[in-house]
């Protein structure tokens, strides 16, 4: 028996975490076990079973050493702990660092209102979605608003109205602020969101047509009638929902589709019966079974902060199945099933679900064949020296000069990868000077480059032979070699085009004099078009930004003896000079740092007339 096998037969049968490494001791997998004897067994028994991709990984283990817990929770969490310390080579790795937004009804408050969140806490308040976007939530949103008359405004400007809002005026809140209505019967009109929101519609218009009754027999025939429409919007409304569930509870389906080693999971997000919509992600070169895989990505993808439902179906069992129902229940606060169904509702739901995940892959990956064209005719049409599949961009905004700041755009095979988006604040420049401002922006940006090996293949910057100048001048004193460089340049009114086919774009390249022109239609022209107009966005808004928060600040400079750190607090806390200038007393008071001396100061700068006592 060679030594490997001799260490699998003595590998402890207690729960714990176990690694395979290769020849040199480098990480390749890190797993949990319930039993490592018996997990570790199952991988190199009947081997001949196992796809090439896991064969594969298992021929190249050389060792294996394990970690025992206490508990299979322990391992779990322990697991998830050196993944990402390790980064294990066949360990299944999902980026969704993005957190979809959600519904929250703040019911700790006795005003609850319904906000749009992308962070589940831990308080009482009611949560709803995931919404895969967040046109489709603020639509929802607004019909909520449209249906029941919820109060929309902010905490800070709630508690210091004197008169209701405009929405009061309209019918589209019971005004609350200033007592036009009380808290219990605040909350029934809550209570009735909440309903609509879980998919109990029946309940809640059976609960509004009771209502309607009891108004019209007390002779209140304006507030009958008002109900009556109510209704008739929501049975409206309810017409139009897809409803794919006659099981009300929240429920998410995981989809699962491989093809050879790469493996698409799409999950599907039913709420209260009704299907909101769903999200897919492909994981490339999945060497491991299929309920490794699904198991890896169910404790990847909820955690902390993430809407967690009561159901979880899935297509397979995974290991251990009540370990990860029993985190996943703790992570939640209250009961969560995980679910493989076999028959029924469910199970014609997980088919829709594989399906989707089937749609998503063959989409993407048609999707990437087209850019994979366009960006080896971008490299042939532009005479560059390799494939462009990492671009980065640049431009530069300022108001003569003020305010000055760059941003850097990143696409990945032809796509936005926001993850690498940069803003500059300029730091040395004065003046209205572009160039400069660019020179400092791309040499920040690839000194690091250099340094953290991060390099792209192309840079695109916005403008013409000046600007092109720069970044040759930056890479010359950095030593950058390899790296493609071109300029985009706007043709000037009245010179459009060189032809009637030619647009009116220039595209210069180093130690090419003249300046290439692409056709109008070219795609290769569309897409650095994207590029740069993304960059251009990008810096636009980031320019705004820094302006708004400029001129603020100036406006809170002139109140005597509030300084840099309470201006910024008052910024956060109100998020605007006119919320704080709106503010009461009392919640300027409310806000770190601010006492009754500073909260009058601040008071009496904005309501000269009316003092503070
Ligand atoms: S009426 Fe009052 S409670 Fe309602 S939205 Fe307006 S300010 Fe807020």
């Amino acid at each position: 028996m060679d030594p490997l096998n001799q260490k699998i037969n003595h590998l402890p049968a207690a729960p714990g975490v176990y690694f395979f490494k290769d020849p040199k001791g480098t990480i390749l997998y890190v797993g949990k076990a319930g039993n490592l004897r018996h997990r570790v067994h199952s991988y190199f028994q009947r081997a001949g079973e196992k796809d090439a991709k896991t064969l594969a990984l298992l021929d190249r283990v050389a060792d294996i050493e394990t970690i025992v817990t206490n508990t299979e929770k322990e391992a779990l969490i322990l697991e998830d702990h050196l993944v990402k310390e390790h980064h294990p080579r066949y360990n299944v790795k999902l980026r969704d660092d993005k957190r979809y937004p959600c519904l929250k009804l703040s019911m700790e408050e006795a005003f609850p209102t319904l906000k749009i969140v992308r962070r589940i806490e831990k308080d009482r308040s009611l949560y709803f979605g995931p919404y895969p976007s967040a046109t489709s939530l603020r639509e929802t949103l607004k019909l909520i608003r449209r249906l029941f008359p919820i109060r929309t405004c902010l905490d800070t400007k709630f508690s210091s109205r004197l008169r209701p809002c405009i929405n009061y005026e309209m019918g589209r809140c019971a005004g609350p602020c200033c007592e036009r209505i009380d808290s219990a019967r605040y909350r029934e009109i809550i209570r009735q969101v909440k309903m609509f929101l879980e998919g109990r519609n029946k309940d809640l218009l059976e609960d509004l047509r009771r209502r309607m009754e009891k108004e019209s027999e007390a002779l209140h025939f304006e507030a009958a009638a008002r109900i009556r429409d109510q209704i008739k919007h929501i049975e409206y409304v309810i017409e139009k929902q897809k409803v794919v569930s006659r099981d009300f509870t929240d429920q998410d389906v995981i989809g699962f589709h491989r093809r050879n080693h790469t493996v698409v999971i799409h999950p599907l997000f039913i709420r209260g019966g009704k299907l909101l919509g769903g999200r897919g992600f492909t994981f490339s070169g999945a060497a491991l079974p299929d309920e490794e895989v699904l198991s890896s990505f169910i404790r990847q993808y909820y955690h902390e902060g993430k809407f967690i439902p009561d159901q979880i179906l899935i297509p397979k069992p995974i290991p251990e199945p009540h370990v990860t129902e029993e985190w996943l229940t703790e992570l939640r606060g209250k009961k969560v099933r995980l679910l493989v169904p076999r028959k029924g509702e469910r199970k014609h739901l997980l088919q829709l679900a594989h399906e989707n995940a089937e749609r998503y892959h063959i989409a993407k990956t048609d999707l990437e064949r087209d850019q994979a064209k366009l960006l080896d005719a971008l490299k042939e049409q532009l005479r560059l020296g390799k494939i462009p599949r990492r671009i980065e961009a640049f431009d530069i905004s300022n108001l003569q000069g003020g305010y000055a700041v760059g941003s850097m755009v990143s696409f990945e095979g032809g796509q936005p990868d926001k993850d690498r988006y940069r803003h500059f604040k300029i730091r040395t420049v004065e003046g209205a000077d572009d160039y400069g401002m660019m020179y400092e922006v791309l040499l920040r940006r690839y000194r690091r480059a250099l340094e953290e090996d991060d390099l792209p293949d192309l840079v695109l910057l916005d403008g013409g032979k000046g600007q092109l100048n720069v970044a040759q001048e930056v890479f010359k004193e950095l030593g950058i070699q390899g790296v493609d460089l071109i300029s985009l340049a706007k043709a000037r009114a009245g010179k459009e085009s060189s032809g009637p086919e030619k647009s009116g774009e220039k595209i210069f390249r180093p130690q090419i004099k003249e300046p290439f022109q692409l056709m109008r239609n070219s795609p290769v022209l569309h897409l650095l078009d994207r590029i740069r107009d993304e960059a251009h966005r990008f810096a636009i808004t980031y320019h705004k930004k820094v302006r708004k928060r400029g001129t603020l600040r100036s406006v809170l400079e002139e109140i005597p003896g509030i300084g840099i750190s309470r201006q910024r607090d008052l910024l956060n806390y109100f998020g605007s000079v006119e919320k704080i200038q709106e503010a009461a007393l009392e919640s300027l008071m409310s806000v770190p740092k601010m006492d009754l001396k500073s909260s009058r100061q601040v008071y009496e700068f904005f309501h000269p007339d009316r003092g503070s006592s």
